[in-house]
C-alpha cells in the first residue's frame, strides 16, 4: 500500500478524540452534527459523543453515476433536511474527507442558507480542496484507504436506488 494514507479503525478513534479536542479547544459548541452519508457517519458518531451533542442529521450526497457519464457536480439526495430541522442551530458538519471539496461545498452552501452558523470537520483535507474546512485532523494528498471501505462488500447488490 505505497503511496496510501491508510486509516485504520484503530487510528480513527484516536482520530476522533483529537478532533474533537480541537473543536471544545476552540469553543464552538454545535446544536447538531450533521453527517455526509456513508462515510461521514463514522465521524458523525466519533465526534457525537466525544462533543457529547446528541443531535445527529444526515445528508445523502452522491456524485451520480449515469451510463457511463459522471456529472461535475454532487448533488443532495433526499431526505434533505428541512429548515424546521436546522433553524437558527449552530451546525457542525462532519465528513470522512474534503478531496475536491465540491460534496463540502454543497453542503455548507445549503446550510449558510438555513442556519445560524456552519462548520465543518473531517478527517482529512486535501490540497486541491476547494472548501478550507475548520477542523482537519490531518493534510494528505495521497488516496486514502477508510477501514470501513477498504474491503470489498460482503455480498453483492446491483441496481441500488436510494430512497425518495
Ligand atoms: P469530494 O471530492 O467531493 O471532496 O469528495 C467526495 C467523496 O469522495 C468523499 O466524501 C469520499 O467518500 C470520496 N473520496 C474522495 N477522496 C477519497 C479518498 O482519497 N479515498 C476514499 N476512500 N474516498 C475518497
Amino acid at each position: 500500500d505505497e503511496g496510501r494514507e491508510n486509516l485504520t479503525y484503530e487510528l480513527f478513534g484516536t482520530a476522533m478524540r483529537e478532533l474533537a479536542q480541537a473543536i471544545a479547544d476552540d469553543g464552538y459548541e454545535p446544536d447538531i452534527i450533521l453527517s455526509i452519508a456513508r462515510g461521514g457517519l463514522f465521524v458523525a458518531g466519533g465526534l457525537g459523543y466525544a462533543l457529547d451533542v446528541k443531535n445527529l442529521h444526515v445528508m445523502n450526497v452522491e456524485f451520480y453515476t449515469g451510463v457511463g457519464e459522471t456529472l461535475d457536480m454532487p448533488v443532495m439526495l433526499p431526505p434533505v433536511p428541512n429548515a424546521v430541522d436546522l433553524g437558527r442551530k449552530k451546525v457542525l458538519v462532519a465528513d470522512d474527507v474534503a478531496d475536491t471539496g465540491k460534496t463540502l461545498k454543497l453542503v455548507h452552501d445549503f446550510c449558510a442558507e438555513h442556519v445560524a452558523e456552519v462548520r465543518s470537520a473531517v478527517v482529512y483535507e486535501k490540497s486541491q480542496s476547494l472548501v478550507k474546512c475548520e477542523y482537519v485532523w490531518k493534510r494528505t494528498d495521497e488516496w486514502i484507504n477508510f477501514p470501513w471501505s477498504v474491503q470489498p462488500p460482503v455480498v453483492k447488490r446491483a441496481g441500488q436506488v436510494l430512497d425518495a
